[in-house]
């Protein structure tokens, strides 16, 4: 299968061959000829599915199809997306996408001042991105206008749920026409999800790629038990001694990340975070020097790295397990992308096992359980026979403690663990360190 076979524009075609794809995705195969057609989409894929290419080009040959008429502050089509990098990376590729066509579009999201974002809708525009808060604020102040929208976008909805933007995308929609055409892009259908399709959609095509584990599958994964406490240096001896050179760090809370590049760079490995308190131009600059390879950790929360689109990121931290199981899948999903393989590591305290139950149950399969012994010596530790021997954290106990203590989070041996027979110690090892090392 070709591009051009799906009924692409030449001048679409051309952009995406000098961007390098020869072959559409699944989901670019299925879902381009749908939204030509101008069926509503409900779209099952996740970021590296090639999703954002599955409507971005097809929107753009609806769009050219007829007239720009330039009209003012009125566009024609809208994507929403739930984080400010998602949506300046949605922009970007539908700028690369319709570089030969003469198409407006602006991404607009909070966190930058707004007359920059004013002046781009006045000058008249095709399609905007937006994040919802700050789209609506100008809808409010009357600079952005989506009375004119013929078709609409909703990126990774799960994800905009997830961080509340429900009403905010019920307000969106009243401000919208009723008669659109509708693109629904989601990783995961929880019962909510599914409402808000099925509020929005008419008779859509549905168009599911790859098992949400098929990615996971792809992936080397190890577990290491490490009490919390030493976590930090365990990290830090690991990318030494493995000799990492791109390592994306996902921490539960924006604190764990902050402290945890401090850390990392303190032990001279160059680290940054990225999460919702930085400013849009350090999240920027974070990624950019990530991806140039100028810093080797970028350490994140999982909002802040949710749709980042990293190409072949080979090694992928869970610091902290995240206790939405799903949220592994995401994350471990940065890696071994396009048939690479790529390595996921997590470390796991005493207190966060009942949370790599969660995960194996839903990959369907255990994942290696390793351990450093005194020699710091990799060994393997077999699954405790019962869950019911672990002890799992209070509902809130995590992120009131990981988050709050300035000083590396839960002491191991206060968490107890009550696993029988176990070796783990609440500290855990870290690894040998290499000699020379801190000089
Ligand atoms: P997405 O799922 O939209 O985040 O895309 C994931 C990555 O795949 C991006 O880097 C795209 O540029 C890339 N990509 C999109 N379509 C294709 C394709 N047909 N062949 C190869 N790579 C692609």
């Amino acid at each position: 299968m070709k591009f051009s076979e799906l009924g692409l524009r030449p001048e679409l075609v051309e952009a995406v061959e000098a961007k390098g794809y020869t072959t559409p995705s699944p989901i670019q195969a299925r879902a381009i000829p749908a939204v030509l057609e101008g069926r509503d989409v409900l779209g099952g894929a996740q970021t590296g599915t090639g999703k954002t290419a599955a409507f971005s080009l097809p929107m753009l040959q609806l769009l050219a199809a007829s007239e720009f008429k330039g009209q003012h502050k009125r566009p024609r089509a809208l994507v929403l997306a739930p984080t400010r990098e998602l949506a300046a990376q949605v922009h970007q590729s539908i700028k690369d996408y319709g570089d030969r066509m003469n198409l407006r579009s602006v991404v607009i999201f909070g966190g930058v001042g707004f007359q920059p974002q004013i002046d781009r809708l006045r000058h008249g525009l095709d399609i905007i991105v937006a994040t919802p808060g700050r789209l609506l604020d100008l809808c409010q102040r009357g600079e952005a206008q989506l009375s004119g929208v013929e078709i609409l976008v909703l990126d990774e909805a799960d994800r905009m749920l997830d961080m509340g933007f429900i009403h905010d995308i019920k307000k969106v929609l009243k401000l919208v026409p009723r008669e659109r055409q509708n693109l629904f892009f989601s990783a995961t259908y929880s019962n909510e999800v599914k409402k808000l399709a099925d509020s929005m959609l008419q008779n859509p095509v549905e168009v599911e790629v790859a098992a949400r584990n098929a990615t996971a599958d792809r992936v080397d994964q190890e577990a290491y038990e490490v009490g919390q406490k030493a976590k930090a240096q365990f990290l830090a001896d690991m990318i030494q001694i493995g000799d990492w050179s791109q390592v994306l760090v996902f921490t539960r809370t924006k604190h764990g990340a902050n402290r945890l590049a401090k850390h990392l760079d303190g032990q001279r490995i160059a680290a940054m975070a990225i999460h919702g308190n930085k400013s849009q131009s350090a999240r920027e600059k974070a990624l950019s020097l990530f991806k140039s390879g100028r810093i080797r950790v970028l350490v994140a929360t999982d909002i802040a790295a949710r749709g980042l689109d990293i190409a072949d990121l080979p090694y992928v931290v869970n610091y902290e397990l995240p206790n939405i199981p799903e949220d592994y899948v995401h994350r471990i999903g940065r890696t071994g992308r396009a048939g690479k393989a790529g390595q996921a590591v997590s470390l796991v305290s005493d207190i966060e096992e009942g949370y790599l139950w969660d995960i194996e149950k839903l990959l369907k399969k255990e994942i290696p359980r390793y351990k450093l012994n005194s020699g710091g010596e990799k060994v393997a530790v077999s699954k405790p026979a019962t869950r019911s021997n672990l002890k799992r954290p209070a509902p809130g106990q995590n992120r009131q403690s990981r988050g709050g203590s300035g000083r590396g989070g839960n002491n191991g041996g206060r968490q107890g663990g009550g696993r029988s027979g176990s070796a783990r110690s609440g500290g855990g090892s870290p690894p040998r360190r290499s000699r020379g090392r801190n000089r």
